[in-house]
Parts: structure tokens; sequence; C-alpha cells
């Protein structure tokens, strides 16, 4: 597949885990990729030198999504490097995990924030450029918890599934310009994000996945790919699952 030759994509939360894994896997497809990260700039460095060893063009850039006037900066700042986006894959996410009663109103603020803010905050500030060229992919990556819920992670999944109402919103309002706008709700992916479950936990999360396994960074980037790519022109709106049969909408 090399649908993606001319097209500038970026990933936020490209510096290690599922991001990582869409921004390679799009470079594959021929974009140029733009990897954000806000911490562990280092490792976004490593994972850009990699596609460009394989013969991609990558650039890295570090701002925090949850933060709109720095979105509205690092967005500024891809577009005159590389003139344009044409795909955006809101990709950065965190869990702060916790029963109700004890969640803080700041964890559930910054839950909220980057996962649910930070995608609205980058889908703002890009679709101007799309709608303009009447050509756009904005692919938002929820999870399996927003259409099943999980005890513990009530900020999480609220904001998770209100990624979905983004999602199905958007896709109405920008259709008409060409842009298509979907989700992808990965199962338990492995990745430092969830490398901290205890192994007991591990065990009785995949005796529920039918498939019996944990799912890679790259089974979610292969779905991302795909959306990303001429052939799902007319998808829109849709929720991708990629969760090793777990949870059926
Ligand atoms: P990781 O924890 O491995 O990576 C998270 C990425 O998000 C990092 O690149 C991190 O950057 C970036 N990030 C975190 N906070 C911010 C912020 N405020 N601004 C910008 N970037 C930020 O996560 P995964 O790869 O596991 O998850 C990726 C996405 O997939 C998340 O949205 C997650 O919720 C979702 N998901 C993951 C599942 C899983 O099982 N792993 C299951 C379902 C959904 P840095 O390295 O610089 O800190």
């Amino acid at each position: 597949m090399a649908s993606l030759v001319g097209k500038v994509a970026l990933v936020t939360g490209a510096s290690r885990g599922i991001g990582r894994a869409c921004a390679r896997a799009l470079a594959k497809a021929g974009a140029r990729v733009a990897l954000s990260c806000v911490r562990h700039r280092e490792q976004a460095r490593q994972a850009a030198r990699r596609i460009q060893d394989d013969g991609g063009e990558a650039h890295v850039l570090s701002f925090d999504v949850g933060c709109k006037k720095e979105v509205d900066e690092g967005i500024r700042s891809l577009e005159q490097h590389w003139g344009r986006v044409d795909i955006l894959v809101n990709n950065a996410g965190i869990v702060i995990d916790g029963l109700c009663v004890r969640v803080s109103e700041s964890d559930w603020q910054r839950v909220l924030q980057v996962n649910l803010s930070g995608a609205f905050f980058c889908a703002q500030a890009c679709v101007s450029g799309m709608m303009k060229r009447r050509w756009g992919r904005i692919i938002n990556i929820s999870s399996v918890v927003a259409e099943m819920g999980n005890g513990g992670q009530t900020a999480y999944a609220a904001a998770k599934a209100g990624l979905l109402g983004l999602t199905k919103s958007l896709a109405l309002e920008l259709a008409p310009r060409g842009i298509t706008v979907n989700a992808v709700t990965p199962g338990y992916i492995d990745t430092d994000m969830t490398a901290a479950l205890p192994q007991e936990a591990k065990q009785r999360i995949l005796a529920r996945v039918p498939l019996g396994r944990m799912g890679r960074a790259e089974d979610v980037a292969q779905a991302v790919a795909f959306l990303a790519g001429e052939e799902a022109s007319y998808i829109t709106g849709h929720t991708l699952a990629v969760n090793g049969g777990l949870h059926r909408a």
C-alpha cells in the first residue's frame, strides 16, 4: 500500500506505543509524518530516525495536547514546515485510574483535558487547511472501555466515550468538505500504558479475549492506516474496534 504519497500526517503521542506504530505505518504508506510528544523527545527522535532510515520523511514536534495555545503553535509550525496537515491521528492519551470516590478534581480534569479536549484542540487547528483543500482524515484513538465501561476508570472511560460523540458530530460537520472522521477503539494493547498492570490482572483480561492474546501496537496502526487511505474514502463517523473480540458493539 502506498496510497498516501504526497500527504502530510500528524500523529500525536508518537514517541512510543500505538502512536509510534501509527507513524511508521503511515510513513510506510508514503506519507510525510510528524511525530508529536510531550516529555519523551529523545524517544520521538529515535522513532523519527527509524522512519528516515527506512527511506521515509519524519519530523518531531513537542507540545501538550491539553493546552490549546501549545497545540495552535505546534500545528502552525508544522504547517510552516511542510505546508499542510492532511491526516490527523489523535492518539495522545493518559490514564489515571482510581475508584470514583477517590478521584481528585485535578485528576478528573487532566484526564478529560488530555484525552478529550486535546483531540478537539488538534482537530480545530487542522481543519481549516483540510477544508480549503477539500481532503482530510481525522482518526481519533478511543478505547474499548468507551463502549463497555470499566470500574476504576470513570474519567478515562468518560473521556474516551466523549471522543466517540466528537467523532460522529465532526464527521457530519466535515463530510461536505471531503473530510472523513473516524474512531478506533483498541482493546488491551501491549504498550507502556498496560505494562504497569499486575500480571494477575493481565491474565484476567486475557481470559476474556476470544483471540487469546493482547493486541500489538501494529494491530491498531494497520486499522489507522486503512482509515487514512483512499480505500476508506466512503467511511466516516465510524468506530472501528481492534480488540481481539473482547467487546462487540
Ligand atoms: P503510551 O502511554 O505508551 O503513550 C502515550 C503517548 O501519548 C506518548 O507518546 C506520550 O508522549 C503522549 N502523551 C501523553 N500525554 C500527552 C500530552 N499531554 N500531550 C501530548 N502527548 C501526550 O500509550 P499507548 O500507546 O498505550 O496509547 C495510545 C493511545 O491509545 C492513548 O490514547 C490510549 O488511551 C489509547 N488506548 C490504549 C490502549 C492500550 O491498551 N494500550 C487501549 C485503548 C486505548 P510522551 O512519551 O512524550 O510522554
